[in-house]
C-alpha cells in the first residue's frame, strides 16, 4: 500500500460513510443517541479534506493525518476511538517508508484494533466497533499467512467485519450509550460495528481488480 492507495481508502469510506449516514443514523436512534451517521460523515469528510494536495511521502503519515483529524473532529465516542485507532496504523507502518508491504499492513491493522481495545476497554461480543474489527483483522492476517494478495485479503477482512457487524444484532450492549439500554440494546445492530464493515468495504473496493 502506497500514500495514493491509502489516500484512496480513506476517500472510500468518506464516500460510503457520507452514503450510509441516515443508515447509521437509524441504527443509532435504536440504541443511542442518533449521531453516528453525521458524526462519521463530518469526521471522513475532514479527513478527505486535509488529504487533498496533501504532499504525503510516507504512507504512514496519512493515517496519522486521518486519525488526528478524526479526534479533532468527531465527538462523541466513535470519534477518539477511530481517530486513535487510525493514528496506530500510522504510527505502527514503518517510518518514513512511501509503502508499505502486506505483512507491515497486519502489523499496523493489528495495532489499530489493540488501540481500540485499550481506549476503550471493549471485549469482543460488548456490541461494538471491536466486534466487526477483530474478524476483520483474523480474515485479513489469515489471508495474508495464506499468500493472498491485498484485494483478496481486503475483501475477507470486508466479508467478515460484515458477518461480525450482523453478528452484534441479539447482543446486550456493555459499553457506549447503548449499554445504558441493558437488555433493551439487544435486537438491534451495532452502529459503531456497522461502519467498521464500511471502512473496510471501502479498502475492498478500491483494491479490488
Ligand atoms: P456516541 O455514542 O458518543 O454518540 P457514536 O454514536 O458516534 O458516539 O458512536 C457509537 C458507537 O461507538 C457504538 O455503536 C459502538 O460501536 C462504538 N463504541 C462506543 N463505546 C465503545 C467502546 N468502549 N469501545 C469500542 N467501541 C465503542
Ligand atoms: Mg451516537
Ligand atoms: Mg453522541
Amino acid at each position: 500500500m502506497d500514500v495514493a492507495l491509502a489516500v484512496a481508502w480513506l476517500r472510500a469510506a468518506a464516500a460510503s460513510v457520507t452514503a450510509e449516514t441516515d443508515q447509521l443514523t437509524r441504527l443509532d436512534a435504536a440504541i443511542g443517541d442518533g449521531d453516528h451517521g453525521v458524526n462519521l460523515a463530518r469526521g471522513f469528510t475532514a479527513v478527505a479534506a486535509t488529504l487533498d494536495g496533501g504532499g504525503f511521502t510516507a504512507v504512514g503519515d496519512v493515517f496519522v493525518r486521518a486519525g488526528a483529524t478524526l479526534i479533532a473532529k468527531v465527538g462523541g465516542a466513535s470519534g477518539p476511538l477511530y481517530g486513535t485507532a487510525f493514528r496506530a496504523v500510522g504510527k505502527a507502518l514503518p517510518p518514513g517508508a512511501a509503502s508499505a508491504d502486506l505483512a507491515d499492513l497486519a502489523t499496523a491493522l493489528h495495532a489499530g484494533l489493540d488501540a481500540v481495545r485499550k481506549l476503550g476497554g471493549a471485549e469482543p461480543g460488548d456490541k461494538t466497533i471491536v466486534d466487526a474489527f477483530r474478524p476483520a483483522l483474523d480474515a485479513f492476517e489469515e489471508a495474508v499467512a495464506g499468500g493472498a494478495a491485498l484485494p483478496e485479503a481486503a475483501a475477507s477482512a470486508a466479508r467478515a467485519a460484515g458477518e461480525g457487524a450482523r453478528a452484534t444484532a441479539p447482543l446486550t450492549a456493555r459499553k457506549g450509550r447503548a449499554s445504558y439500554l441493558g437488555e433493551r440494546s439487544a435486537g438491534h445492530q451495532d452502529p459503531g460495528a456497522t461502519s467498521t464493515w464500511l471502512i473496510f468495504q471501502a479498502l475492498a473496493d478500491v483494491t479490488a481488480p
